[in-house]
């Protein structure tokens, strides 16, 4: 017998977008994160806490983050 397993999804931030204010790695330190260079990256997990993604994605001022 076969496993099923859901098809996790993650969250998307598009850079061009990015006005780099920073709510997403207040709102969810989890899954955002400012690099070095001051670009927001996307933290590599095996699941995303969703509640908190999607709040991040609620408040992000030009709406560039999405799930993928
Ligand atoms: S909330 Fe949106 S605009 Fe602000 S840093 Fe995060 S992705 Fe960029």
């Amino acid at each position: 017998m076969t496993v099923k397993h859901p098809l996790t999804q993650m969250p998307v931030v598009d850079l061009s977008e990015c006005i780099r204010c920073g709510i997403c790695t207040e709102v969810c330190p989890q899954a955002f994160q400012m690099n070095a260079a001051g670009y927001i990256e996307v933290v590599e997990l095996t699941a995303y806490p969703e509640p908190e993604v999607n709040e991040a994605i609620k408040y992000c001022p030009v709406h560039c983050i999405d799930w993928e």
